[in-house]
């Protein structure tokens, strides 16, 4: 058995290795092609954001002009507040975070930031503004002061730490016999998805953009480590205008306006009281995450019995 696991053990590696590259190369080719369909106008002006409130007026977009993903959205978020938007998997939640970093331009309607449509403004000025904590953090092959310090090169020494205090990642990073030091990634220490996250999260915090997109893991994590990680997130969304992309609707009971988003259309709108009230899509979405989650509950105590 040893003789055939042996082997077996050794193509899953190269299998991984593999697909790891084809991984990495089709993110240089999206972004490669990305920033040959997306160019500055001639002219552009930089991205001015006083306050950062964010509209979405009548948006249609298609990645492929046969297949419409997104059908008249509208929405408005005003300055330092939060709205989230919920739905079934392929509904085109991500694909709005896109078209708002205007890694896409829409097919109709418009994007605008503080009444400037992001078509006219410098991509560099754009990117500038915004803050991205995605699902699945990606860090370099570097040490956790490089990967934090990524979100504004000129921070200091104490800002770093300070912002990991923030994301609550600082004890766990001065536990390491490296610190800050420690080399992370392929060949360094590999990090959970929460400590990734939570990097990510400092690294936000460094940048310290007007506008923030928060893409919530659909992975779930521990409730201790879920817990840590959306008080950080709490933290860093303070006073900033924030988009939450949303599975768990928990993190969401306080969000100004809930957007439930099923095959590009927005067919809900407004606050988790509101949206309970009404009976509707999110009621039943509610309803069954709530029911979900006591059963997992319950399993956790009896297995602790
Ligand atoms: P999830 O909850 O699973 O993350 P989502 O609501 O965020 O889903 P999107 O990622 O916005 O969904 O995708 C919406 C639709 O657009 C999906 O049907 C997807 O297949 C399609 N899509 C996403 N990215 C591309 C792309 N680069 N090219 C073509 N189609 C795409």
């Amino acid at each position: 058995l040893v003789q055939l696991y042996v082997p077996l053990n050794f193509m899953g590696f190269i299998y991984r290795e593999i697909k790891q590259s084809v991984t990495d190369l089709e993110a240089l080719f999206n972004l490669l092609r990305q920033d040959a369909e997306i160019a500055d106008r001639p002219g552009a002006q930089p991205l001015r954001v006083p306050a950062g409130a964010i509209r979405f007026e009548n948006v249609d977009f298609a990645y492929d002009p046969e297949r419409p993903i997104l059908k008249n959205v509208s929405f408005e978020v005003r300055p330092g507040r939060k709205i989230a938007i919920v739905g079934p998997t392929g509904a085109g939640k991500s694909t709005i975070s896109r078209l708002l970093f205007r890694f896409y331009d829409v097919s109709a309607g418009r994007v605008t930031i503080d009444g400037q449509d992001i078509r006219d403004v410098t991509q560099t000025s754009l990117r500038a503004a915004i803050g991205m904590v995605p699902q699945d953090t990606v860090l370099f092959n570097e040490t956790i002061r490089y990967n934090i310090r990524y979100g504004r090169w000129d921070a200091t020494e104490d800002e770093v730490a300070r912002a990991a205090e923030l994301a609550q990642i600082d004890g766990f990073i001065r536990s390491l016999p490296d610190g800050y030091d420690t080399e992370v990634g392929e060949r360094g220490l590999k990090l959970s998805g929460g400590e990734k996250q939570r990097i990510a999260i400092a690294r936000t915090i460094l940048k310290g953009p007007p506008i923030l997109i928060l893409d919530e893991a659909t992975s779930a994590l521990d409730s201790a480590t879920e817990k840590d990680i959306q008080d950080a997130l709490g933290r860093v969304a303070e006073g900033r205008t924030t988009l939450v992309i949303a599975h768990r609707l928990s993190t969401i009971v306080d969000a100004d306006e809930i957007l439930v988003l099923e095959a590009g259309r927005v067919v809900e709108r407004g606050s988790h009281a509101e949206l309970l009230a009404k009976g509707g899509a999110y009621a039943g979405l509610w309803l069954r995450q709530s029911e979900a989650e006591r059963a997992r509950e319950t399993l956790a105590r009896a297995g602790e019995d």
